[in-house]
């Protein structure tokens, strides 16, 4: 007989650990207690030596897979107090709010079994769920996580049920959400002339529809889609009004996805894993018909379904659908019954909807898979809640507030960072009102009243103007030192880096637009190393869709009159570096792009256009430590192949951030190089500008958890605000 202590710290609370537990020291005949502590769970137990080490070794292998097991502790031959039987302990901590909430789960594949298996009783039964799948951040209204607190509070268990939920053996042990078709949520389905109760009907009756050619509005998890076939695109965008954005498709299996794109086993991984991101994918066939009307660009966003109601609408006989979010004119993801047969009447021709409540929208994540992982576009459904964990020294209570364009924010508490779902861009009022609910929504469930706020130094961005409205310390955070300091907690990295923040705009210290930056520096504080020629935007805003003017700059033009007056008299012509705008010029310069029909359009196309076989670079020069594009611009300009064009330009900009890096490394000494902001989406720059970094002798770190884009920002606010803190003791 042994008697054994066991700390497993992360995340193991609401997560199914205990039920977990409870069942592995049954199975191994061991006694004693367990009980949570503010880092994870403490265990006591007894039994023989070679059980409780085999049990110690099964707890992270065997863990729940929501359970995050950062490490297992165990202290053995303490004296034997003969436990008898095996009990959960009431903790101190227990009594204090729980701290983490799990992100929505794909359906499981023992719920999917179960959900097509004829004499199971929840047989097609749309919202089968169990403690390790189903609905969780998008159904909790408050904490602690009860059902009562859920939407699922006004569906009382039916006695069935509320036996699984007492049965610490079965698998919807303490699972709130759990529900059967007879006390449960159900679907059904409109349109113009009928409406249909019953969940196989309502299903049924919305896959003829969609097979026929029609448009539906299917509810998800955090919100509504739409949904038809890939032929029916230049229909539904038609509809949806002069969006160019590509769309997002659902694909019934792998196999499905792997007919029309590349898929590889690390990105067949993520995608059949249980967050379900839309995972970019490089088409197998660019120019692939089936496409054509779905993205104009080399990848397309694939996901596979993660409801039990997606399964029942795909059937056996759906491979694919357009799946894109429900939503107008870049106001947030509609979630409301009412809402959208309201708003959708011009665009759906049917719905597909159920009355179990979405209470916090949660758009679709949308990721590369790079280096083996997510690489994130949009971290959302299936991460958030789920917090960055940092290293070192605990952090205040602190908040950030993002950026504008794509809107973030995040809470701070311990050693846990908090950022929040997908957002939007701020300049629309229902996505600010949006932001500022889930701000308050987020403190709540975490129990968290920040000290102090940090927010981008623009002034006129609504997150800005948010952060007056607090009466909390405001902190200002130039753009692109929280990006560099994002990637810097998103690698767990402390002191001093060299900063390579590439996006299209923010404002820097000198009131112009910055977005091509080399800094050097850390939390606390950074200094502007080198950046590129400054290009004057005719129009300001205006040049960001018209992007001849900023070709017309480029190719060094003197040739509109209207364009010369402005320039000359420096009306509405505000410098940037952004090297968003580099690529947008460029992309006119070759005519791949004239007119962007969104932000970074043109960038996305020409890396979409670029030869991959292409070594070769323009001219590099440079004044001072900022890159001078004009020598580049005068061979460029005189390019025929548009593909080699752009393969060029992208490689002299890689060759141009090695000098920047290298001369950098001379004055500081320094060989960590972060690489931040949106550019570095752009998946040509990341195959090939962090090899060459690190055959120069450069440590190379991308972006892990967040975003590279601006959606990645607050997490840099938040460590440069929780530094200047420190500095402020
Ligand atoms: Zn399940
Ligand atoms: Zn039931
Ligand atoms: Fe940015």
């Amino acid at each position: 007989m042994e008697r054994v202590l066991i700390k497993i710290h992360g995340i193991v609370q609401g997560v199914g650990f205990r039920p977990f537990i409870h069942k592995l020291v049954r199975y191994y005949q061991l006694s004693g207690f367990i009980k949570n502590t503010s880092s994870g769970v403490e265990l006591e137990l007894e039994g023989e030596k070679e059980e409780l080490e085999r049990f110690v070794l099964d707890v992270p292998e065997k863990a729940p897979k929501l359970a995050v097991i950062e490490s297992v502790e165990a202290v053995y031959g303490l004296n034997t107090v003969g436990y008898t039987d095996f009990e959960i302990r009431k903790s101190k901590t227990e009594n204090e709010r729980n701290t983490l909430i799990s992100p929505d789960i794909c359906i499981c594949d023992d719920c999917l079994a179960e959900l097509m298996n004829p004499s199971d009783r929840r047989y097609h039964y749309p919202f089968i769920n169990c403690t390790n799948c189903g609905p969780r951040f998008t159904i909790i209204k408050d904490i602690p996580y009860d059902r009562i607190k859920t939407s699922m509070g006004s569906f009382p268990m039916c006695p069935d049920c509320d036996r699984e939920y007492h049965d610490i053996e079965n698998r919807r042990y303490h699972a709130q959400p759990d529900a059967c078709s007879v006390c449960g949520p159900h679907v059904y389905f409109k349109a113009l002339d009928k409406e249909v109760y019953g969940d196989e009907e309502a299903i049924e009756s919305a896959r003829a529809e969609v097979k026929n050619g029609s448009i539906i509005a299917v509810k998800g998890l955090g919100g509504m889609h739409l949904a038809c076939r890939l032929d029916r695109a230049d229909e539904l965008r038609r509809r949806k009004h002069r969006d160019e954005k590509p769309f997002a498709i659902m694909c019934r299996d792998i196999e499905c996805a792997k007919a029309i794109c590349e898929v590889s086993e690390d990105e067949e991984k993520i995608l059949t894993g249980f967050r379900r991101p839309i995972v970019l994918l490089r088409k197998k066939d660019r120019k692939d018909p089936r496409l054509s009307g779905i993205s104009e660009n080399a990848y397309v966003g694939v996901m596979l379904p993660y409801t039990p109601l997606h399964y029942l609408l795909f059937g056996n006989d759906i491979d694919m659908l357009i799946m894109t979010s429900a939503n107008l004119s870049d106001t947030p993801i509609m979630y409301d019954n009412n809402e959208a047969l309201e708003k959708l009447d011009r665009i759906a021709d049917g719905y597909l909807l159920h009355n179990r409540d979405i209470q916090t929208r949660c758009d679709d994540s949308l990721c590369w898979v790079y280096d083996g992982s997510e690489y994130f576009a949009r971290r959302s459904r299936g991460y958030v809640p789920f917090p960055v964990k940092i290293a070192g020294e605990a952090m205040p209570e602190l908040l950030a507030l993002g950026a504008e364009q794509k809107a973030s924010f995040c809470l701070s508490k311990g050693n846990y960072i908090f950022p929040c779902q997908h957002i939007g861009d701020l300049k629309n009022l229902e996505t600010y009102e949006h932001y500022v609910s889930q701000i308050d929504h987020f403190k709540k469930l975490f129990d968290i009243y920040p000290a102090a706020v940090a927010c981008d130094m623009h002034p006129d961005y609504m997150s800005s103007e948010y952060a007056e409205e607090l009466n909390i310390p405001i902190y200002r955070v130039q753009h692109h030192h929280a990006h560099m300091a994002s990637c810097m907690a998103d690698n767990n990295l402390d002191g001093q880096v060299i900063g390579l923040i590439w996006d299209g705009t923010g404002l820097g210290t000198d009131n112009t637009i910055w977005g091509a930056e080399c800094l050097i520096g850390g939390y606390e504080s950074f200094e502007h190393f080198g950046s590129i020629k400054k290009i004057p935007l005719i129009g300001g805003d205006k040049a960001t869709e018209d992007l001849e003017r900023i070709a017309y700059i480029l190719l060094d033009k003197h040739d509109n009159e209207i364009y010369e007056t402005m320039l000359r008299n420096k009306i509405n012509c505000p410098l940037s570096s952004g090297m968003g705008r580099l690529f947008d010029g460029v992309s006119a310069v070759l005519k791949i792009k004239e007119k962007a029909g969104y932000e970074g359009q043109g960038a996305v196309l020409l890396e979409a256009e670029a030869d991959k076989n292409i070594d070769k670079c323009y001219k590099i020069a440079f004044d001072g430590n900022d890159f001078d594009w004009s020598p580049m611009m005068e061979e460029l300009s005189k390019e025929t192949d548009k593909a080699i064009g752009a393969a060029k330009f992208m490689n002299t900009l890689i060759e141009m951030a090695c000098i920047q890096c290298k001369r950098a490394r001379e004055v500081s000494g320094l060989k960590r190089v972060v690489l931040s902001g949106g550019t570095f989406q752009n998946q040509y720059i990341m195959n090939r500008l962090p090899k060459k970094l690190e055959e120069e002798g450069f440590e190379v770190y991308h972006h892990r958890r967040v975003s590279c884009n601006d959606e990645g920002i607050s997490l840099g606010q938040i460590c440069v605000l929780r530094s200047r803190l420190k500095l402020n003791q």
